[in-house]
């Protein structure tokens, strides 16, 4: 980490208010770098626990924000505007600084901070499992920053403290602010990352199924090697995946690829984009999560009961030896059990 921008927090209490994927992550990653860190869970909840045992001290949200120089709110982002209302407004002391990991809040204004504090975005391009596990091995996860508001005149150099605190400064930061990191997060997550490419997956699944053919081989096909493929995109592009594949993979993606994924998809794609910019996705999911989630399980359920997750619960039942690689590290690190599921979420 740079000592230089690390100097802005060096004197200064970070309250982390959840201890989930994200917020498990920046604390130990924040106490790794020296720095104070309190942790403000509910007393009910399920991580409260866990975070006592990794050595925090834990306290209510309300407590934690009292103390802190800086408060990172990375809780669900459904909870975020009742909890800034009831536990971090009336807490937060002038001139203190607020961070999220993602700008949905402040962007749909669900959250419109005191003109009197800093507001600050740290959304590292990574689930929290690797922001720890790349942070214990000495390099971190980039990060996108941003400012939304600078009470103090040192809201930048907060972030980029913050930032650094993590690893994310050993990696790489960029910076954005709250509308772009928002919209784009929102677009990659439901276009590509997880509903196109969990689309995709099913579709090639089904297709081969319906034709006829072994679920199992259909799985390897379809789900188990794309991994395969993304770490060779991850690691050098569509460069390198051309570069390891046969000729005649590379001449059937030609031919292929763009009749499948074609100009249609693309235009439901901007479709998507424009229902995350101009809020209807927001309010959407406003609606459905203060309905209790009606739709939200019964899409989900329909994911777990697909047939390949039928199959490819056996199949990896057979495979222990897929245990991600990155939890393993976590664990050797932490010496604690891993999350339940430590990539379940993109962000
Ligand atoms: P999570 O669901 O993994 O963890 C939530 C944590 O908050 C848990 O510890 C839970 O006990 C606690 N919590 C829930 N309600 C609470 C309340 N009312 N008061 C205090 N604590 C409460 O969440 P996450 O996925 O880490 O997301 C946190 C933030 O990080 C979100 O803004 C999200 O968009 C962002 N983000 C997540 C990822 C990711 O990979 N998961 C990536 C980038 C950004
Ligand atoms: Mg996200």
């Amino acid at each position: 980490m740079n000592p230089q921008a690390s100097h802005s927090l060096a004197q200064s209490r970070i309250a982390v208010l959840g201890y989930g994927s994200q917020g498990r992550a920046h604390a130990l990653n924040l106490r790794d770098s020296g720095l104070d860190v309190v942790v403000g869970l509910r007393r009910n909840g399920g991580s409260w626990q866990r975070a006592e045992d990794e050595g925090f001290a834990v306290v209510e949200p309300a407590d934690a924000v009292r103390d802190a120089d800086l408060v990172a709110v990375l809780t669900p982002d459904m909870v975020q505007p009742a909890l800034y209302r009831d536990a971090i407004e009336p807490n937060l002391k002038p001139g203190a600084a607020l961070l999220f990991a993602h700008g949905f809040n402040v962007h749909f204004k669900q959250i419109e901070p005191r003109s009197d504090i800093d507001v600050v975005m740290v959304a590292p391009k990574g689930p929290g499992a690797l922001v720890r596990s790349e942070y214990a091995r000495g390099r971190g996860v980039p990060c996108l920053f941003a400012v939304q508001q600078d009470a103090s005149g040192h809201a930048e150099a907060r972030a980029r403290a913050y930032a650094d605190g993590i690893g994310g400064g050993r990696a790489m930061l960029i910076r954005t602010d709250f509308k772009e990191e928002t919209e784009t997060d929102l677009f990659g997550e439901q276009a590509v990352l997880c509903g196109g490419a969990s689309a995709l997956v099913q579709a090639g699944f089904e297709t081969l199924v319906e034709a006829g053919y072994q679920p199992e081989i259909a799985y390897y096909e379809v789900l188990h090697e794309l991994k395969l493929i993304v770490d060779l995109f991850y690691e050098g592009g569509i460069t390198k995946m051309l570069e390891f594949v046969s000729e005649t993979a590379q001449y059937g993606d030609f031919v292929s690829g763009s009749r499948v994924v074609d100009a249609g998809v693309k235009a439901r794609m901007q479709d998507v984009l424009r229902e995350i910019q101009d809020g209807t996705f927001a309010r959407n999911w406003i609606t459905e999560y203060a309905a209790g989630l009606p739709n939200y399980k019964r899409f989900r359920q329909a994911d777990l009961d697909h047939p390949v997750e039928q199959v490819g619960k056996k199949l990896r039942a057979r495979m222990p030896w897929l245990q991600p690689a990155e939890t393993q590290s976590a664990v050797a690190a932490d010496t604690v059990t891993p999350l339940v599921t430590p990539f379940k979420r993109v962000g």
